[in-house]
Protein backbone atom coordinates (compact mmCIF):
# COMPACT_ATOMS: atom_id res chain seq x y z
CA UNK A 1 0.00 0.00 0.00
CA UNK A 2 0.88 3.24 -0.49
CA UNK A 3 0.60 6.96 1.23
CA UNK A 4 -1.84 9.21 1.76
CA UNK A 5 -0.52 12.29 3.01
CA UNK A 6 -2.24 15.61 2.99
CA UNK A 7 -2.51 16.85 -0.15
CA UNK A 8 -1.19 13.86 -2.13
CA UNK A 9 -3.77 11.81 -3.71
CA UNK A 10 -3.18 8.77 -5.86
CA UNK A 11 -2.43 10.69 -9.31
CA UNK A 12 0.11 12.18 -8.26
CA UNK A 13 2.07 9.09 -7.50
CA UNK A 14 1.44 8.04 -10.77
CA UNK A 15 2.68 11.60 -12.12
CA UNK A 16 5.90 10.91 -10.26
CA UNK A 17 6.18 7.12 -11.45
CA UNK A 18 6.50 8.71 -15.15
CA UNK A 19 9.85 9.94 -14.76
CA UNK A 20 10.71 6.13 -14.56
CA UNK A 21 12.43 4.56 -17.40
CA UNK A 22 9.31 3.11 -19.43
CA UNK A 23 8.17 0.08 -19.21
CA UNK A 24 11.28 -0.90 -16.78
CA UNK A 25 9.01 -4.01 -15.61
CA UNK A 26 9.76 -5.83 -18.67
CA UNK A 27 12.91 -6.32 -18.82
CA UNK A 28 14.13 -5.76 -14.93
CA UNK A 29 13.24 -8.48 -12.39
CA UNK A 30 11.77 -7.67 -9.13
CA UNK A 31 15.00 -8.36 -7.35
CA UNK A 32 16.35 -5.94 -9.16
CA UNK A 33 13.63 -2.46 -8.68
CA UNK A 34 14.78 0.65 -7.35
CA UNK A 35 12.70 1.62 -4.47
CA UNK A 36 10.76 4.27 -6.77
CA UNK A 37 10.45 1.38 -9.46
CA UNK A 38 8.83 -0.99 -6.83
CA UNK A 39 6.66 0.99 -5.12
CA UNK A 40 5.54 2.23 -8.97
CA UNK A 41 4.61 -1.08 -9.16
CA UNK A 42 2.10 -1.05 -6.70
CA UNK A 43 -1.60 -0.21 -8.30
CA UNK A 44 -3.36 0.89 -5.44
CA UNK A 45 -6.13 -1.42 -5.22
CA UNK A 46 -6.20 -1.83 -1.74
CA UNK A 47 -6.66 -4.96 -1.34
CA UNK A 48 -3.84 -6.24 0.66
CA UNK A 49 -4.69 -4.28 3.15
CA UNK A 50 -7.81 -6.39 3.79
CA UNK A 51 -8.28 -8.82 6.85
CA UNK A 52 -7.79 -12.83 5.41
CA UNK A 53 -8.30 -15.48 7.72
CA UNK A 54 -6.10 -19.11 6.81
CA UNK A 55 -8.27 -22.53 6.98
CA UNK A 56 -6.69 -25.82 6.75
CA UNK A 57 -3.95 -24.19 4.32
CA UNK A 58 -6.08 -21.71 2.30
CA UNK A 59 -6.50 -17.87 2.76
CA UNK A 60 -9.26 -16.75 2.65
CA UNK A 61 -10.06 -12.75 2.21
CA UNK A 62 -13.02 -10.77 4.30
CA UNK A 63 -14.79 -7.18 3.53
CA UNK A 64 -13.01 -6.60 6.78
CA UNK A 65 -10.48 -3.67 6.55
CA UNK A 66 -7.58 -2.48 8.08
CA UNK A 67 -8.51 0.37 10.64
CA UNK A 68 -6.35 2.54 8.71
CA UNK A 69 -7.19 1.92 4.83
CA UNK A 70 -8.63 5.16 3.53
CA UNK A 71 -11.58 3.85 1.87
CA UNK A 72 -12.29 6.71 -0.83
CA UNK A 73 -8.70 6.75 -2.08
CA UNK A 74 -7.36 3.07 -0.65
CA UNK A 75 -4.50 4.16 0.57
CA UNK A 76 -3.12 4.12 4.03
CA UNK A 77 -3.31 6.83 6.53
CA UNK A 78 -0.11 5.76 8.30
CA UNK A 79 1.84 5.04 5.59
CA UNK A 80 5.32 6.41 6.80
CA UNK A 81 4.38 4.70 10.44
CA UNK A 82 2.47 1.99 9.55
CA UNK A 83 4.67 -0.79 11.12
CA UNK A 84 4.31 1.08 14.48
CA UNK A 85 0.92 2.14 14.06
CA UNK A 86 -0.60 -1.39 13.22
CA UNK A 87 1.35 -4.65 14.50
CA UNK A 88 0.08 -6.98 11.74
CA UNK A 89 1.23 -5.05 9.06
CA UNK A 90 2.96 -6.75 6.21
CA UNK A 91 5.17 -5.24 4.04
CA UNK A 92 5.27 -5.94 0.49
CA UNK A 93 8.62 -7.43 -0.14
CA UNK A 94 9.59 -10.51 -2.61
CA UNK A 95 8.94 -12.93 0.51
CA UNK A 96 5.79 -11.42 1.01
CA UNK A 97 4.83 -12.13 -2.62
CA UNK A 98 6.27 -15.25 -2.71
CA UNK A 99 4.64 -16.95 0.17
CA UNK A 100 2.42 -19.67 0.31
CA UNK A 101 -0.51 -20.03 0.70
CA UNK A 102 -1.03 -16.83 -1.57
CA UNK A 103 -2.35 -13.45 0.52
CA UNK A 104 -1.95 -10.77 -2.35
CA UNK A 105 -5.12 -10.98 -4.28
CA UNK A 106 -3.80 -12.50 -8.16
CA UNK A 107 -4.50 -8.57 -9.57
CA UNK A 108 -1.71 -7.84 -7.50
CA UNK A 109 0.97 -6.25 -10.12
CA UNK A 110 3.97 -7.69 -7.50
CA UNK A 111 2.59 -11.27 -7.85
CA UNK A 112 1.47 -11.22 -11.33
CA UNK A 113 5.04 -10.08 -12.48
CA UNK A 114 6.62 -12.59 -10.66
CA UNK A 115 4.37 -15.41 -11.46
CA UNK A 116 4.72 -14.56 -15.50
CA UNK A 117 1.92 -12.37 -16.52
CA UNK A 118 2.58 -8.75 -17.65
CA UNK A 119 0.78 -6.38 -16.04
CA UNK A 120 -3.21 -6.06 -16.85
CA UNK A 121 -4.71 -3.26 -19.55
CA UNK A 122 -5.84 -1.46 -16.33
CA UNK A 123 -2.70 -0.83 -14.60
CA UNK A 124 -1.79 3.12 -13.90
CA UNK A 125 1.83 2.68 -15.51
CA UNK A 126 -0.39 1.29 -18.41
CA UNK A 127 -2.58 3.88 -18.43
CA UNK A 128 -1.25 7.04 -16.78
CA UNK A 129 -4.11 7.17 -14.43
CA UNK A 130 -4.53 6.31 -10.97
CA UNK A 131 -8.43 6.47 -11.58
CA UNK A 132 -8.24 3.57 -14.24
CA UNK A 133 -8.00 1.31 -11.33
CA UNK A 134 -11.37 1.86 -10.15
CA UNK A 135 -13.10 2.34 -13.42
CA UNK A 136 -12.11 -1.32 -13.93
CA UNK A 137 -13.43 -2.21 -10.91
CA UNK A 138 -10.46 -3.90 -9.47
CA UNK A 139 -9.27 -1.09 -6.63
CA UNK A 140 -11.83 -1.21 -3.61
CA UNK A 141 -13.29 2.02 -3.73
CA UNK A 142 -17.52 1.60 -3.59
CA UNK A 143 -17.19 -1.77 -1.94
CA UNK A 144 -19.44 -3.07 1.18
CA UNK A 145 -16.38 -2.86 4.06
CA UNK A 146 -16.24 -2.91 7.52
CA UNK A 147 -13.85 -1.90 9.98
CA UNK A 148 -11.79 -4.42 11.69
CA UNK A 149 -12.62 -1.95 14.31
CA UNK A 150 -16.03 -3.47 14.55
CA UNK A 151 -16.03 -6.90 14.25
CA UNK A 152 -15.26 -9.83 15.92
CA UNK A 153 -15.64 -12.81 13.91
CA UNK A 154 -14.02 -12.32 10.53
CA UNK A 155 -15.61 -15.69 9.73
CA UNK A 156 -18.68 -13.91 9.40
CA UNK A 157 -17.07 -11.15 6.47
CA UNK A 158 -15.14 -13.94 3.83
CA UNK A 159 -15.89 -13.13 0.49
CA UNK A 160 -15.48 -14.81 -3.01
CA UNK A 161 -14.87 -11.65 -5.41
CA UNK A 162 -13.20 -12.60 -7.96
CA UNK A 163 -10.37 -10.50 -8.27
CA UNK A 164 -9.13 -11.55 -5.10
S1 LIG B 1 -2.53 -5.71 -3.50
FE1 LIG B 1 -0.58 -5.28 -4.46
S2 LIG B 1 -1.06 -3.76 -6.03
FE2 LIG B 1 -2.80 -3.79 -4.60
S3 LIG B 1 -2.35 -2.20 -3.07
FE3 LIG B 1 -1.53 -4.12 -2.28
S4 LIG B 1 0.61 -4.17 -2.92
FE4 LIG B 1 -0.44 -2.63 -4.16
S1 LIG C 1 -1.44 -0.11 8.33
FE1 LIG C 1 -3.30 -1.05 7.49
S2 LIG C 1 -3.94 0.27 5.80
FE2 LIG C 1 -1.78 0.77 6.29
S3 LIG C 1 -0.59 -0.51 4.88
FE3 LIG C 1 -0.78 -1.64 6.80
S4 LIG C 1 -2.61 -2.96 6.52
FE4 LIG C 1 -2.69 -1.37 4.93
Amino acid sequence: MNELQEEYNPQQRVDEAKKLEPEFWKHKKLEDLSKAEWEALCDGCGKCCLNKIEIKGKVSFTRVRCRFLDCQSCLCKVYENRFEAMNDCRDIDLAAVREQPRWLPKTCAYWLLDNGYDLPNWHPLITGQAQSVVDAGMSLQNRELISETKVDDYENYIVDWQDL
